[in-house]
């Protein structure tokens, strides 16, 4: 019987005393939405694979993701009577980022998130319901039918399907580096174990999954010198340690310094989901006044909330507004929020004039009643705001999404910076740039995520049969 080359090489190793490096088909960096979504779909096409996460926690961003996934053309917005087209999907999602996003990447996107959508069902997932994110003429963000959060559910959802499947994630693992063979194309990983030891996997097959930047001050300061000292929302994992990787093994990196804000973040840095607006909540200024359309892209709120006096706001939502989706009554339970069993109430816990709040708040509840909002030209106010009690929060911009990273062509593989697809090194969700140009629209995080997590799965799975 003769042994095939690894096991040689293995027994080789271990004679010697030295520990020889695993060999799997494919290797994924990140446990988030485009790192599971890449898992699942490499194993369900007969692959080995196993995924390194450097935290402790599985879910990376994705797990903190709150509105919904954006989708067009899908069941749910049938049956909830919504005719919505990828194109106008695709429409929005361009001019929502300023018109510098790849268009082949957003085409790719906006065609296939239906099916993303769809995937997820079909692993479990409740997407039940459709909500509106700011910037998209309809209603397209997919949520759990009680309007919970989007991120724990896409998360448990892949998290399951990965158990099911005995897919190994390996938590406090940090990729340290990609390892290439002399032709350049992909060769492994370097590995760092939860007890700080080194360790290579071979595999000719590598996803990248490992989420963006937005938590590392140095890199947000050093492509947008404006954000020194902004908050984050991210979680602490997100320091760019793909785009460090990809770079080494000679990757291009297409639009580093466009970094968004979102208007909605609490002082913690904890969010205040764009859905809550999108359900009915409005934004008032120190003076208890309106002072946007809240429905507008994130980036034009967020320098709208810069305008006002001590550059923040405050969201408030009636009772109304709060039984219309779960969300709120996390924010209560985490502090975030003042109360007010009516208007006056309200006030004095903001600190704004009551005259004022009381007067915005009839003002935009008649308009609401008469089905235009005259002030703003608010594309849609669900309800008036007369329901009490009420909820506030102080919110101000914080860094939430960085929308460039390694560059990708619509089937997920990374180019280099001469333009040539690096052999067997895929990447997919924030690590990547292009998809979102200048602003991200909420609930593009998660279509993007899934559906190019899924793509870079199909496209691993093709190479590794083609170079087997
Ligand atoms: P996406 O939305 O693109 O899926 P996420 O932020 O949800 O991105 O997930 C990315 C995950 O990758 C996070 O859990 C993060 O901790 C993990 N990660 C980042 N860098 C590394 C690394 N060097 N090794 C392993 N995991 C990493």
């Amino acid at each position: 019987m003769q042994l095939k080359p690894i096991l040689v090489a293995a027994a080789v190793a271990a004679a010697m005393g030295s520990a020889s490096a695993e060999t799997v088909d494919a290797v994924v960096i990140g446990s988030g939405g485009a790192g599971l979504s890449a898992a699942v779909t490499l194993h369900d096409l007969g692959h080995s694979v196993v995924v390194l996460e450097k935290m402790a926690i599985i879910g990376g961003n994705t797990l903190r993701a709150e509105g919904g996934i954006n989708a067009a053309e899908t069941p749910q917005q049938k049956k909830a009577g919504i005719s919505d087209t990828c194109e106008q999907f695709f429409a929005d999602t361009t001019k929502g980022g300023h018109n510098l996003n790849d268009p082949e990447l957003v085409r790719t996107m906006t065609t296939h998130a239906k099916d993303a959508v769809a995937w997820l069902v079909s692993l479990g997932a409740d997407l039940e319901t459709v909500g509106r994110a700011g910037g998209a003429k309809y209603p397209r963000a997919h949520r759990p039918h009680d309007g919970s959060a989007i991120g724990p559910e896409v998360v448990k959802t892949l998290l399951n399907a990965s158990k099911a499947r005995e897919i190994p994630i390996r938590t406090r693992n940090k990729a340290l580096e990609i390892l290439t063979a002399k032709d350049g194309s992909v060769a492994g990983v370097k590995v760092q174990s939860k007890d700080g030891k080194v360790y290579t996997i071979d595999s000719k097959a590598v996803v990248l999954a490992t989420g963006g930047f937005g938590a590392n001050q140095d890199l947000l300061v050093k492509y947008q010198p404006k954000l020194k000292g902004y908050a984050t929302t991210n979680q602490p994992g997100a320091t760019g340690d793909g785009i460090f990787m990809a770079e080494k093994v000679g990757a291009a990196l297409v639009d580093m310094e466009q970094i968004q804000a979102h208007p909605t973040a609490a002082p913690s840095g904890d969010l205040i989901s764009e859905s809550v607006r999108g359900d009915g909540a409005i934004l008032v200024n120190a003076e208890g006044k309106r002072f946007t359309n809240e429905l507008l892209t994130r980036d034009v709120v967020s320098n709208n909330e810069l305008k006002q006096p001590g550059k923040f706001a405050w969201i408030i939502w009636d009772d109304a507004t709060r039984r219309s989706a779960k969300l709120m009554d996390g924010y209560e339970k985490l502090g975030l929020t003042v109360k007010g069993k009516d208007l006056d109430e309200l006030a004095k816990a903001m600190q704004v004039p009551a005259d004022n709040l009381k007067a915005t708040i009839a003002k935009y509840s008649a308009d609401q009643k008469a089905g235009k909002d005259n002030e703003f030209g608010r594309p849609a106010m669900p309800q008036p705001l007369t329901n009490a009690p009420y909820w506030a929060v102080k919110v101000q911009p914080a860094v939430h999404h960085t929308m460039g990273g390694v560059k990708i062509n619509t089937k997920a593989e990374v180019i280099n910076t001469e333009g040539k697809v690096i052999p067997g090194l895929f990447a997919a969700g924030e690590v990547t740039g292009g998809v979102h140009g200048g602003n991200r629209l909420g609930g593009n995080a998660q279509a993007d995520i899934v559906t190019f997590g899924h793509i870079a799965g199909q496209t691993a799975d093709a190479f590794l049969k083609a170079n087997r």
